[in-house]
């Protein structure tokens, strides 16, 4: 994990992570899995804040505003599903894409996903290669591999 540190760092030559680029917090409980999503973000030029359970998810929402968030299901203090109906209700974090974190795999448990208010989901294990995928079809168009441009609905189109 050297090159992502490094990354991580802006110290990489030739990759520069900006200030503008999409913010996407991550709200999952097991620190192996939140370091595993943040090095695959980190890696694919996304900013990333972190949160332990669901509360602590929604203060950050609220205070960093995030492009996405990525929210675990199973987490203390407060459940993912809790949480995303809360984001719901806060005029201030519509238009922000949720995305669950699930090992859940039927259709019942999909449908559920949705009427809490979450936008899609993202099965665990994580696959490394669907995760990115998943978070950029939620960003929509705007949002460019490894350089921060920011969708135009969060104030314009800057490249650094
Ligand atoms: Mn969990």
């Amino acid at each position: 994990m050297l090159e992502l540190d490094r990354v991580q760092q802006g110290k990489w030559p030739g990759i520069e992570v900006c200030s503008m680029a999409a913010t996407i917090l991550v709200a999952e409980d097991n620190e192996k899995n939140r370091q595993l999503i943040r090095d695959i973000l980190l890696y694919h030029g996304f900013q990333v804040f972190e949160a332990e359970n669901g509360a602590v998810a929604i203060e950050k929402a609220i205070r960093q505003r995030p492009d996405l968030i990525l929210m675990d299901i199973q987490m203390p203090v407060m459940d993912g599903m809790t949480a995303a109906r809360l984001i719901r209700t806060d005029p201030s974090l519509q238009g922000i894409p949720v995305i669950a974190l699930t090992s859940f795999a039927m259709t019942g448990d999909r449908e559920r996903l949705l009427e809490a208010g979450f936008d899609d989901y993202i099965a665990k294990p994580i696959d490394t290669r669907q995760l990115p995928e998943i978070v950029k079809r939620n960003l929509g168009n705007g949002i460019h591999e490894g350089n921060g441009i920011r969708p135009l609905s969060t104030g314009g189109t800057e490249t650094c």
